[in-house]
Protein backbone atom coordinates (compact mmCIF):
# COMPACT_ATOMS: atom_id res chain seq x y z
CA UNK A 1 0.00 0.00 0.00
CA UNK A 2 2.62 2.73 0.93
CA UNK A 3 6.37 2.58 -0.40
CA UNK A 4 8.73 4.73 0.70
CA UNK A 5 12.19 4.97 -1.24
CA UNK A 6 15.17 6.34 -0.21
CA UNK A 7 14.00 9.24 1.74
CA UNK A 8 17.03 12.03 2.65
CA UNK A 9 16.56 15.40 3.97
CA UNK A 10 18.77 18.15 5.26
CA UNK A 11 18.16 21.20 7.10
CA UNK A 12 20.60 23.60 6.43
CA UNK A 13 23.84 21.39 7.32
CA UNK A 14 22.27 19.29 9.59
CA UNK A 15 20.82 15.76 7.84
CA UNK A 16 17.96 14.76 9.44
CA UNK A 17 16.89 11.54 7.45
CA UNK A 18 18.74 9.70 5.00
CA UNK A 19 18.00 6.72 2.85
CA UNK A 20 15.09 6.10 4.58
CA UNK A 21 13.29 3.44 3.20
CA UNK A 22 10.07 1.59 4.43
CA UNK A 23 6.69 -0.56 3.34
CA UNK A 24 3.50 -0.96 5.14
CA UNK A 25 1.25 -3.50 3.66
CA UNK A 26 -2.80 -3.03 3.72
CA UNK A 27 -3.92 -3.26 7.46
CA UNK A 28 0.02 -3.38 9.13
CA UNK A 29 0.45 -1.52 11.82
CA UNK A 30 4.88 0.06 11.80
CA UNK A 31 6.02 1.36 15.25
CA UNK A 32 8.72 3.62 14.65
CA UNK A 33 11.72 4.39 17.64
CA UNK A 34 14.34 5.76 18.15
CA UNK A 35 16.42 8.49 20.57
CA UNK A 36 14.79 12.18 20.32
CA UNK A 37 16.25 13.96 17.28
CA UNK A 38 16.91 10.64 15.52
CA UNK A 39 14.49 11.98 12.59
CA UNK A 40 11.36 9.90 13.14
CA UNK A 41 8.94 12.93 13.09
CA UNK A 42 10.62 14.68 9.72
CA UNK A 43 10.12 10.84 8.36
CA UNK A 44 6.41 10.57 8.82
CA UNK A 45 5.80 14.54 7.94
CA UNK A 46 7.17 13.66 4.64
CA UNK A 47 5.08 10.83 3.76
CA UNK A 48 2.12 13.27 3.47
CA UNK A 49 4.38 15.94 2.73
CA UNK A 50 4.25 18.67 5.72
CA UNK A 51 8.07 18.47 4.96
CA UNK A 52 9.38 18.23 1.45
CA UNK A 53 12.11 15.80 1.22
CA UNK A 54 15.36 16.54 -0.92
CA UNK A 55 15.56 13.08 -2.40
CA UNK A 56 13.45 10.23 -2.31
CA UNK A 57 9.45 8.91 -3.65
CA UNK A 58 6.68 7.52 -1.63
CA UNK A 59 4.52 5.48 -3.70
CA UNK A 60 0.45 5.69 -2.15
CA UNK A 61 -0.90 2.55 -3.99
CA UNK A 62 1.71 3.28 -6.55
CA UNK A 63 1.04 6.83 -6.85
CA UNK A 64 4.20 9.00 -6.05
CA UNK A 65 2.88 11.48 -3.36
CA UNK A 66 6.00 14.01 -3.85
CA UNK A 67 5.27 15.83 -7.33
CA UNK A 68 1.88 16.01 -7.01
CA UNK A 69 0.02 18.86 -7.52
CA UNK A 70 -1.66 20.87 -4.35
CA UNK A 71 -5.32 19.84 -5.93
CA UNK A 72 -3.90 16.57 -6.03
CA UNK A 73 -2.37 16.41 -2.96
CA UNK A 74 -5.45 17.80 -1.00
CA UNK A 75 -7.08 14.26 -2.20
CA UNK A 76 -4.12 12.28 -1.35
CA UNK A 77 -4.22 13.67 2.16
CA UNK A 78 -7.82 12.80 2.75
CA UNK A 79 -6.47 9.31 2.42
CA UNK A 80 -4.05 9.81 4.89
CA UNK A 81 -5.05 10.34 8.71
CA UNK A 82 -1.94 11.98 10.92
CA UNK A 83 -2.24 12.56 14.71
CA UNK A 84 0.07 14.86 16.45
CA UNK A 85 1.35 14.49 19.99
CA UNK A 86 -0.12 18.46 20.17
CA UNK A 87 -3.92 18.03 19.30
CA UNK A 88 -4.57 21.54 18.12
CA UNK A 89 -8.54 21.20 18.92
CA UNK A 90 -10.56 24.36 18.30
CA UNK A 91 -11.52 25.87 21.82
CA UNK A 92 -15.23 27.24 20.80
CA UNK A 93 -16.64 24.50 18.70
CA UNK A 94 -17.68 21.23 20.23
CA UNK A 95 -16.18 17.62 19.58
CA UNK A 96 -18.51 17.26 16.88
CA UNK A 97 -18.12 20.39 15.10
CA UNK A 98 -14.31 19.92 15.32
CA UNK A 99 -14.58 16.17 14.12
CA UNK A 100 -17.02 18.06 11.14
CA UNK A 101 -14.87 20.90 10.41
CA UNK A 102 -12.29 19.88 7.88
CA UNK A 103 -15.36 17.66 6.14
CA UNK A 104 -17.30 20.30 5.81
CA UNK A 105 -14.24 22.82 4.94
CA UNK A 106 -13.84 20.58 1.77
CA UNK A 107 -17.18 21.05 0.64
CA UNK A 108 -18.93 17.81 2.54
CA UNK A 109 -22.54 17.88 2.92
CA UNK A 110 -23.05 18.42 6.40
CA UNK A 111 -25.41 15.94 7.12
CA UNK A 112 -22.91 13.71 5.68
CA UNK A 113 -19.83 15.03 7.53
CA UNK A 114 -22.52 14.76 10.65
CA UNK A 115 -22.86 10.98 10.39
CA UNK A 116 -19.27 10.39 9.46
CA UNK A 117 -18.43 12.69 13.08
CA UNK A 118 -20.53 10.44 14.77
CA UNK A 119 -19.27 7.26 14.14
CA UNK A 120 -16.04 8.57 14.30
CA UNK A 121 -16.45 10.12 17.88
CA UNK A 122 -18.39 6.21 18.28
CA UNK A 123 -15.40 4.58 17.44
CA UNK A 124 -12.94 6.34 20.13
CA UNK A 125 -15.34 5.71 23.21
CA UNK A 126 -17.12 9.40 22.79
CA UNK A 127 -20.29 8.67 21.72
CA UNK A 128 -21.80 10.95 24.98
CA UNK A 129 -19.16 13.54 24.59
CA UNK A 130 -20.56 15.10 21.35
CA UNK A 131 -21.36 18.04 22.45
CA UNK A 132 -18.48 19.06 24.97
CA UNK A 133 -16.23 21.44 24.02
CA UNK A 134 -12.04 20.88 24.16
CA UNK A 135 -12.54 22.86 27.79
CA UNK A 136 -14.81 20.46 29.20
CA UNK A 137 -12.95 16.78 28.46
CA UNK A 138 -9.33 15.45 30.19
CA UNK A 139 -6.88 15.31 27.88
CA UNK A 140 -6.69 11.84 26.51
CA UNK A 141 -10.39 12.72 25.56
CA UNK A 142 -9.17 15.47 23.49
CA UNK A 143 -6.30 13.30 21.92
CA UNK A 144 -9.30 11.11 20.99
CA UNK A 145 -11.43 13.77 19.48
CA UNK A 146 -8.03 14.37 17.75
CA UNK A 147 -8.04 10.47 16.97
CA UNK A 148 -11.80 11.05 15.54
CA UNK A 149 -10.66 13.72 13.37
CA UNK A 150 -8.25 11.62 11.34
CA UNK A 151 -10.42 8.45 11.48
CA UNK A 152 -13.61 10.66 10.05
CA UNK A 153 -11.85 10.36 6.46
CA UNK A 154 -11.52 6.60 6.91
CA UNK A 155 -7.80 6.70 5.97
CA UNK A 156 -5.87 4.06 4.05
CA UNK A 157 -3.24 4.99 6.13
CA UNK A 158 -2.70 6.33 9.86
CA UNK A 159 0.47 8.37 10.82
CA UNK A 160 0.73 9.10 14.65
CA UNK A 161 3.45 11.22 15.95
CA UNK A 162 4.07 10.37 19.65
CA UNK A 163 -0.07 10.69 20.37
CA UNK A 164 0.29 10.10 23.93
CA UNK A 165 3.78 12.34 24.76
CA UNK A 166 1.96 15.42 26.13
CA UNK A 167 -0.89 13.44 27.99
CA UNK A 168 -0.08 12.63 31.88
CA UNK A 169 0.26 9.01 32.52
CA UNK A 170 -3.19 8.07 33.97
CA UNK A 171 -4.51 9.47 30.53
CA UNK A 172 -2.09 7.69 28.18
CA UNK A 173 -3.82 4.33 28.71
CA UNK A 174 -7.07 5.03 27.02
CA UNK A 175 -5.73 6.48 24.05
CA UNK A 176 -3.20 3.44 23.63
CA UNK A 177 -6.28 0.99 24.44
CA UNK A 178 -8.00 2.90 21.11
CA UNK A 179 -4.92 2.77 19.37
CA UNK A 180 -4.58 -0.73 20.20
CA UNK A 181 -8.53 -1.27 18.88
CA UNK A 182 -7.46 0.82 15.30
CA UNK A 183 -4.42 -1.27 14.78
CA UNK A 184 -6.54 -5.01 15.14
CA UNK A 185 -9.47 -3.80 13.73
CA UNK A 186 -7.08 -3.57 10.48
CA UNK A 187 -8.96 -0.62 8.59
CA UNK A 188 -5.89 1.25 8.14
CA UNK A 189 -2.22 0.71 7.59
CA UNK A 190 -0.13 2.70 10.59
CA UNK A 191 2.85 3.92 10.93
CA UNK A 192 3.14 4.86 14.79
CA UNK A 193 5.96 6.96 16.52
CA UNK A 194 5.74 6.21 20.17
CA UNK A 195 8.01 5.77 22.94
CA UNK A 196 5.26 3.39 24.93
CA UNK A 197 7.67 -0.22 24.78
CA UNK A 198 4.68 -2.49 25.75
CA UNK A 199 2.51 -0.74 23.15
CA UNK A 200 4.88 -1.33 20.82
CA UNK A 201 5.48 -5.13 22.17
CA UNK A 202 1.74 -6.26 21.88
CA UNK A 203 0.30 -3.68 18.86
CA UNK A 204 3.35 -3.91 16.07
CA UNK A 205 3.48 -6.28 13.43
CA UNK A 206 6.81 -4.35 12.74
CA UNK A 207 9.18 -2.17 14.38
CA UNK A 208 11.58 0.16 12.49
CA UNK A 209 14.63 1.74 14.87
CA UNK A 210 15.81 4.85 13.75
CA UNK A 211 19.15 6.16 15.01
CA UNK A 212 21.00 9.77 13.42
CA UNK A 213 18.46 9.92 10.34
CA UNK A 214 18.95 6.45 9.37
CA UNK A 215 17.07 3.49 9.85
CA UNK A 216 19.01 0.79 11.77
CA UNK A 217 17.44 -2.20 11.98
CA UNK A 218 13.71 -3.92 11.27
CA UNK A 219 11.91 -6.62 12.01
CA UNK A 220 9.21 -8.02 14.43
CA UNK A 221 8.92 -7.12 17.88
CA UNK A 222 9.72 -10.68 19.07
CA UNK A 223 13.09 -10.60 17.38
CA UNK A 224 13.88 -6.79 17.75
CA UNK A 225 13.51 -6.87 21.50
CA UNK A 226 14.78 -10.20 22.02
CA UNK A 227 17.58 -10.75 19.37
CA UNK A 228 18.44 -7.32 18.77
CA UNK A 229 21.58 -5.88 16.21
CA UNK A 230 21.84 -2.75 16.50
CA UNK A 231 23.10 -1.04 19.69
CA UNK A 232 19.76 1.64 20.00
CA UNK A 233 17.82 -2.37 19.56
CA UNK A 234 19.96 -3.21 22.52
CA UNK A 235 18.98 -0.39 24.85
CA UNK A 236 15.34 -1.24 24.02
CA UNK A 237 16.12 -5.00 25.18
CA UNK A 238 17.34 -3.33 28.39
CA UNK A 239 14.64 -1.58 28.74
CA UNK A 240 12.29 -4.40 28.85
CA UNK A 241 14.41 -6.85 30.75
P1 LIG B 1 12.51 13.09 16.14
O1 LIG B 1 11.09 13.21 15.72
O2 LIG B 1 13.07 11.71 15.99
O3 LIG B 1 12.73 13.60 17.53
P2 LIG B 1 12.98 15.13 14.14
O4 LIG B 1 12.59 14.51 12.86
O5 LIG B 1 12.01 16.08 14.75
O6 LIG B 1 13.41 14.00 15.18
O7 LIG B 1 14.34 15.93 13.96
C1 LIG B 1 15.48 15.36 13.33
C2 LIG B 1 16.58 16.38 13.33
O8 LIG B 1 16.24 17.45 12.46
C3 LIG B 1 16.82 17.03 14.69
O9 LIG B 1 18.20 17.26 14.84
C4 LIG B 1 16.05 18.33 14.61
O10 LIG B 1 16.62 19.31 15.45
C5 LIG B 1 16.20 18.68 13.14
N1 LIG B 1 15.04 19.44 12.60
C6 LIG B 1 13.77 19.01 12.54
N2 LIG B 1 12.98 19.92 11.96
C7 LIG B 1 13.77 20.98 11.65
C8 LIG B 1 13.55 22.25 11.02
N3 LIG B 1 12.35 22.61 10.58
N4 LIG B 1 14.61 23.06 10.88
C9 LIG B 1 15.84 22.70 11.29
N5 LIG B 1 16.12 21.52 11.88
C10 LIG B 1 15.10 20.66 12.06
MG1 LIG C 1 9.41 13.85 16.79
Amino acid sequence: MLTVQNLYKQFGSLVAVRQFSLTVGKGETVVLMGPSGCGKSTAIRVINRLIEPDEGSVLLNGVNVIGLNADELRDVRKRIGFVFQHFNLIGRLTALENVMLGMVMSGMQQDTARDKAVEALTKVGLESHLQHKPGELSGGQQQRVGIARALAYEPELMLWDEPTASLDPILVREVLVVMEDLARNRASGMIVVTHELPFALRVADRIVLMDQGSIVEEGEPSRVFVRPVSEIGGKYKELIE
